[in-house]
Formats: structure tokens, C-alpha cells, sequence
């Protein structure tokens, strides 16, 4: 019999809203103003309360704010920018766009987050930015990452795209280094309808420099002072995420609950040896984006959970220094072996918020079925 769970259901957090957020959508058409204006400034300000940054500056999508950012420092041509080789691509695709270098590093194994030993290691001359990713939801270990930034005198910017409210050392990222880059990509914890993103800073300059750049650089109308691009959010976007984002609190103790119900469901089931759980160091509040295990026979067990209706997605089959599109970079198969490994043993399973116990039993249940079964297969075989 097969179960469908998905991946993730955006129907059960939009029910309870559905009014609020029509009524949100109703204010815009009726006001007829999309572009900046009343509901833009009042998100900023909201956001950047929520988040304890001084500035926060809405923007057209995660890919946009990293693009941004990088343009606020003046990154350019033979720029090098270092950032880990697993990520989602908009991260070192940025870099590239701004015909800068991204010098890749290999991850921590046991976070998936970027070593901060390989960043101190790669630092030159030409660096000027460094960009880690809090992956999946949880902090990268920042205070060597920010050591090695103030030694060298180089700008850090966060690649918070998936970490909307996660801390690290009680302090909120994106806040933490020089800039902040949040998505709100419909698939991340605060989502919007459609694309949308969010450039923070505690720096007056830079959030200057941003807002500047977000318009082409213009300012008053038709006169440019940098070349900038389009990267507004729309006002219908901010308005939504103005409903959307008070519960963000909530759904997140929502996440954490059902990552501490999966660990006990887990164990319970004996699964310890063949699966492992996201580490969770305690110096960092994880949001759980994504759950991500890992195991031996991750495309084994990705085929099983297709076939039960489970939802479930390799978060990423391809690290940046085996893209195609990066193959002038000149890297090679086995120049980052715990990225590489990371890429064939990950699987993110369901952690919505509203996932039900019985749902997560169901899920376990699958996944122990599976691992059951591999292993009487392979005493068969010997
Ligand atoms: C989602 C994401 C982005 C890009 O965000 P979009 O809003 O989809 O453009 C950038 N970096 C990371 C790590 C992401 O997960």
C-alpha cells in the first residue's frame, strides 16, 4: 500500500492564513502601488527587528541578495571569493556573474558545513570576500571563519539563503558577518509566493551601497551613480510576508519538535548504524530547512522511498567543482572528497512543520523496511 507524504505541504501552513494573506493581496490591488512603496519599508523594519540586524533590505530573490552583496564590496573581475563546493549553485554563480574566481572548499563531514581550516588555507592575495552557507538550516562555525576574515582584512557575507532565524553562539546570522543573504524562495522556512530575497547588514555604508544598487544605482530618479540592476522585491511579495512572518517562530519549534521526534523514532527502530542523523552542536539553534541523512546505499534507499510515496531529494547530487558550467575552474574528481562523499550519501526527508507522528512513523517505518531488507541481501551474497 502506498502512503504520499510529500516533501513538503505548503496547503497546511497557507489553510489557517488564507484569509489574512487574501486580504493582504486585496490591500495591494486596491492601493494599485507594486513597486516599493509603504508595504516594502514596513517589511524591512519588521524583518529587521524580527532578526536583531540593523538593515534590512528586501530584494528580488535569494540569488539576487547573494548578487547583491557581492556587488555592495565591489567584488569584480580577478576577484577571488571563497565559498564551499556544496551548496545550492546560486552561491558560487554569483562569484562567477561577477567575473570573480570562487575558490572552493570541502565541507565538515559531520555538519555539511564549509571547514574553516580549508578557507584559512585558501586565503591570497586576491581574496575578497569570503561566503560561507549555513546549510540546511544550521549555523556555519563562524568565530575561526571570523577570525581568519579579521586577520586578512577581508568581508565575510552569510549565505543565510536557508536559515532564516538559526543563531550561532546565541547571535542571529546573517548579522554576523560583513552582509546577510536571505531566500524566500517558496520552499524555504519563510516563503514567499514566488521569488523574493532579503540583503541584511549592520553597516550603515553597505546597506547604503545596497539600497543604491537594488535600483540601478540611481538616486534621485534618473541620475546613476553605480551601475546597479533591478534586483525590488514586489509589494505583493512583502505583503504576503508581512502575514507570513510573525508564525516564523512558530513553525520553526515546529521543525525542531519533529527533528527530535525522528531522533527518538530512529533509535527506537535500531537505525543508528546503517543511517546517520544531522549533528547538532549546541552552540547553534538549527531551523532544520531540510533533514538530511546519510547512508551507505543512499540511491537504494531514495528508489524505496519513491516507491512508498515518501518525499524525498538529494540536496546535491553535483558538488560547484564537478558542475559542468564551472569546468574552467580547472578542478577535478577527488579534489574534495568529503563534499563528494556528501553527495552521494544525503537524502533530505519530510520535516515540515506540520508532518504529523504518524506521518514520521510512517517514514521511519520505510526506511528501516529498506535497511532490513539490504542487509539480508547482503548476508545472502556471502
Ligand atoms: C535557495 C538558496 C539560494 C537562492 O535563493 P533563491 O531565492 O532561490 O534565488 C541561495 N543560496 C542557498 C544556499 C539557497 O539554498
Amino acid at each position: 500500500m502506498k502512503s504520499t507524504i510529500p516533501l513538503l505541504d505548503l496547503q497546511a501552513q497557507y489553510r489557517p492564513l488564507r484569509d489574512q494573506i487574501l486580504a493582504a493581496m486585496t490591500r495591494v490591488a486596491d492601493s494599485q502601488r507594486f513597486i516599493m512603496g509603504p508595504e516594502i519599508d514596513a517589511l524591512e523594519q519588521e524583518l529587521a527587528r524580527m532578526l536583531g540586524i540593523r538593515h534590512a533590505i528586501a530584494v528580488s530573490s535569494g540569488t539576487d541578495a547573494v548578487l547583491l552583496a557581492l556587488m555592495a564590496l565591489g567584488i569584480g573581475a580577478d576577484d577571488e571569493v571563497i565559498t564551499p563546493t556544496y551548496s545550492f549553485f546560486a552561491t558560487a554563480g554569483a562569484v562567477v556573474r561577477l567575473g570573480a574566481r570562487p575558490i572552493l572548499v570541502d565541507i565538515d563531514p559531520v555538519t555539511f558545513n564549509v571547514d574553516p581550516d580549508q578557507i584559512a588555507r585558501a586565503v591570497t592575495p586576491r581574496t575578497k570576500a569570503i561566503v560561507p552557507v549555513h546549510l540546511f538550516g544550521q549555523s556555519a562555525e563562524l568565530d575561526p571563519i571570523v577570525r581568519t576574515a579579521e586577520r586578512a582584512g577581508i568581508p565575510i557575507v552569510e549565505d543565510a539563503a536557508q536559515a532564516i532565524g538559526a543563531t550561532y553562539r546565541t547571535r542571529p546570522v546573517g548579522g554576523i558577518g560583513a552582509l546577510g543573504c536571505f531566500s524566500f524562495f517558496p520552499s524555504k522556512n519563510l516563503g514567499a509566493f514566488g521569488d523574493a530575497g532579503l540583503v541584511t547588514t549592520n553597516d550603515d555604508g553597505l546597506a547604503k551601497r545596497a539600497r543604491l544598487l537594488r535600483a540601478h544605482g540611481m538616486e534621485p530618479r534618473y541620475y546613476h551613480h553605480l551601475v546597479g540592476g533591478n534586483f525590488r522585491m514586489d509589494a505583493l511579495q512583502a505583503a504576503i510576508l508581512r502575514v507570513k512572518a510573525p508564525h516564523l517562530a512558530a513553525w520553526t519549534e515546529g521543525r525542531r519538535a519533529n527533528a527530535a521526534r525522528y531522533r527518538e523514532l530512529f533509535q527506537a527502530a535500531g537505525l543508528l548504524g546503517a543511517v546517520t542523523l544531522p549533528a547538532e552542536p549546541t552552540d547553534r539553534l538549527h531551523i532544520y530547512n531540510q533533514f538530511v541523512i546519510r547512508t551507505a546505499d543512499r540511491d537504494g534507499l531514495k528508489k524505496h522511498l519513491d516507491a512508498q510515496g515518501i518525499g524525498n531529494e538529494i540536496y546535491y547530487p553535483v558538488p560547484f567543482h564537478l558542475q559542468p558550467c564551472f569546468a574552467h575552474l580547472g578542478y577535478r574528481r577527488g579534489a574534495f572528497p568529503q563534499a563528494e562523499r556528501a553527495a552521494a550519501e544525503s537524502l533530505a526527508i519530510p520535516i515540515y512543520g506540520e508532518l504529523t507522528r504518524d506521518q514520521q512513523e510512517t517514514v521511519v517505518s520505510a526506511i528501516a523496511a529498506f535497511v532490513r531488507t539490504s542487509a539480508h541481501a547482503g548476508s545472502q551474497a556471502r
